[in-house]
């Protein structure tokens, strides 16, 4: 090869370059670390091979040049055990000389960050991390694994350029023009096995791992082996979401599972079916049995591959609603056009339908899930449920469908997974609404004294501790003709449902007329700092609590909002006194008595502070609050010792 122009040979001549920070940390964790599972290096390989095949076939529809006399796609594993050389060869789209630069060593990608923090993080679990690789979308890194060197030759698709990169996996790479032998268009990656990885040089075992991992690749793949005189066809690279389903086993499904989502694990829901009628469409889609890392990066893509009459066209097409971003599959279109432009994706009736169509086939699938294997679907709850929640409230004409599947923590099942339906059914006579508390977390709402009243009278109430919960419930209706309400505002409407069991049996309230007194004198003590005290029947054992006036956002929620704003909550919470409580009637019974001293004045704050103790806050007045408590305990001591 000549060496011609000017800026050609400045360009032509090798050049050696860092890796990014990121990849150098990732390629010294691939090469020293010994991982259980090294087979994956090869399926990471394969599926880029498989992707940039898929690449070029869709850039084709539009550029049919690029393919030239050659529009067969093939991978192929070749394999020399003398020379302990493994082959990966493609013909797809390739690389140019800056694709070849920035795609394998310089671009710093969102996964490489993510995969070497959640090794870090699991220093113990070797095998984990090798499960994690193609999550992480750092696959062709995991060469490394066996490789002493790694050399990537490729050529871009109608270019007469072609480059060779190689490295070592010792913190650079070199970037040279590729010698005679380039191949015609695509890709060759050539691993100089290391010595304790010259197995892979065999091609038995590349059958292996081809036929174990790589099975459902829409590519086909051959292996061949040094010196014979052909290749041979391990996999046919047919599509398996268009074959029927009562002809693909479950080892196909979790193969194609993982060649769609980098998880090796079993999904936890397959939905495949093909839809006919005005829309026809074919879907192969799974709902992981863990959470991905990406779970919450809306940026992330490629969770859903849309393919028109069996041509990949992009990863990028919005075909799942955000509140099941979780989904990861294959959607293959018979309808839409395959030059399908950016601006179509935005807006496309054909795909507005598919997802729709989508969209509910996937809920009524987890809903028969989980009433035929409520197990198996309480694991898709708990790692998902927060996120499905999101669906309440931006998608209000899926919420009746939802809260078929929407399972939550209770009062009476703090550790289990009650339905709707279950809470409704256990419903106590006169009991008007569906009652929720709001909070931070499972133990804090466990523990909180707003529910003393409601497990009193044997009332279940929802346990909500997601984000999302504070949302969802202010914009739902209700369910079955239930309102959701808040245990934590408004009044709390229980005195016509009767107390149950032990506190039914010794209920001795303060006398009204007394208590009158001490809420007349507790508003004058507290000012402004509360808008209104009353009794309440909320409370059954503790002394108060505050809950937010009838109007106007729950306390939960403006804690919420306040904590983005970083502004304390202003509206003013209710001061409830539980007459039942022993405190209470004292101090009812001495403020009725006339007796409203300092102590009683000491009695109001230190109860409010308490209240607000009990929610996580600080007292208003740490100082006050001090003085005031020291003056008490120094009281009681006082008497204790006279
Ligand atoms: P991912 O496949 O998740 O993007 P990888 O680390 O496996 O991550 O690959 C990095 C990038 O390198 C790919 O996105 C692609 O752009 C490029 N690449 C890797 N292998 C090939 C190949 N055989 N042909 C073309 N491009 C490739
Ligand atoms: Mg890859």
């Amino acid at each position: 090869m000549t060496v011609e122009a000017e800026p050609a040979a400045a360009a032509a001549s090798p050049e050696t370059r860092p890796f990014s920070a990121d990849v150098a940390q990732l390629l010294r964790l691939m090469v020293h670390s010994v991982y259980s599972n090294r087979d994956v290096f090869l399926r990471e390989l394969v599926s880029n091979a498989a992707d940039a095949c898929e690449k070029l076939r869709y850039a084709a529809l539009t550029d049919a040049g690029l393919l030239g006399d050659d529009a067969a796609f093939e991978i192929i594993v070749a394999v020399d055990s003398d020379a302990g050389t493994l082959t990966v060869s493609d013909n797809g789209i390739g690389m140019s000389r800056d694709e070849l630069v920035d795609n394998l060593g310089t671009i710093a990608r969102s996964g490489t960050r993510a995969f070497v923090e959640a090794i870090a993080d699991q220093a113990a679990g070797k095998s984990e991390s090798s499960a994690l690789i193609g999550q992480f979308g750092v696959g062709f890194y995991s060469a490394f694994m066996v490789a002493k060197t790694v050399t990537v030759t490729s050529r871009r698709a109608g270019s007469d350029e072609a480059w060779t990169w190689s490295s070592d996996g010792s913190g650079s790479f070199t970037i040279a023009p590729a010698g005679d032998d380039a191949p015609a268009r695509g890709t060759r990656v050539v691993l100089e096995l290391a010595d304790d990885a010259r197995e892979f040089a065999d091609e038995d075992e590349v059958e292996r791992i081809v036929r174990a991992h790589c099975a459902h690749i829409p590519v086909p793949i051959a292996v061949l082996k040094a010196g014979a005189d052909a290749r041979r066809t391990l996999v046919d690279g047919s599509a398996l979401w268009t074959k029927p389903k009562a002809s693909v086993t479950e080892a196909e499904y979790r193969d194609f599972y993982t060649y769609v989502s980098g998880d090796p694990a079993e999904p936890a829901l397959t939905v495949h079916f093909r839809a006919e009628g005005r829309t026809e469409y074919s879907v192969l889609a799974f709902v992981p049995s863990q959470k991905p890392f990406d779970l919450f990066d809306p940026d992330r893509r490629g969770r859903i591959k849309l393919y028109v009459r069996r041509v990949f066209i992009t990863d990028e097409a919005p075909l799942l609603p955000a509140w099941l971003r979780f989904v990861r599959g294959v959607v293959d279109s018979e309808d839409l056009p395959l030059n399908l432009s950016r601006e179509m994706l935005q807006s496309n009736p054909v795909l507005e339908a598919i997802r729709r169509g989508l969209t509910g086939r996937i809920l009524t699938d987890l809903e028969k899930l989980a009433e035929k294997e409520p197990e198996r679907f309480t694991g898709i709850w708990e790692a998902f449920g927060a996120v499905i929640k999101e669906g309440l409230y931006e998608e209000p004409d899926r919420r009746d469908g939802l809260f078929k599947i929407a399972r939550f923590r209770t009062s009476s099942t703090p550790d289990g997974w009650r339905s709707l339906a279950e809470v409704l059914a256990g419903a106590r006579e006169n009991q008007t609404a569906i009652y929720y508390l709001l909070g931070d977390s499972a133990e804090g709402v466990k523990a909180s004294p707003h529910l003393e009243g409601y497990r009193a009278r044997g009332i279940e109430v929802l346990l909500l501790t997601d984000p999302v919960d504070a949302f969802w419930v202010q914009t739902a209706l209700g369910y079955e003709g239930k309102p959701f309400r808040s245990v934590t505002q408004g009044a709390a409407d229980l005195e016509l449902i009767p107390l149950t069991g032990e506190a039914a049996a010794d209920d001795d309230p303060a006398r009204p007329a007394d208590v009158a007194v001490l809420v007349a004198l507790l508003k004058e003590r507290l000012g402004e700092r509360v808008s209104d005290v009353r009794t309440s029947a909320r409370l059954a054992e503790s002394p108060v609590c505050l809950v937010a006036p009838e109007f106007g956002p729950d306390r939960q929620l403006e804690k919420l909002l306040a904590r983005g704003r970083s502004q304390a909550c202003t509206v003013k919470p209710v001061l409830e006194l539980n007459p039942r409580n022993g405190l209470v009637k004292a101090l009812a019974k001495r403020a009725a008595a006339g007796g409203a001293g300092e102590a009683v004045t000491d009695a109001a704050h230190l109860l409010y502070a308490q209240a607000r103790i009990l929610e996580g806050e600080l007292p208003e007045d740490p100082a006050d609050f001090a003085r005031r408590l020291d003056r008490l305990i120094a009281a009681g001591v006082g008497s204790a010792e006279s």
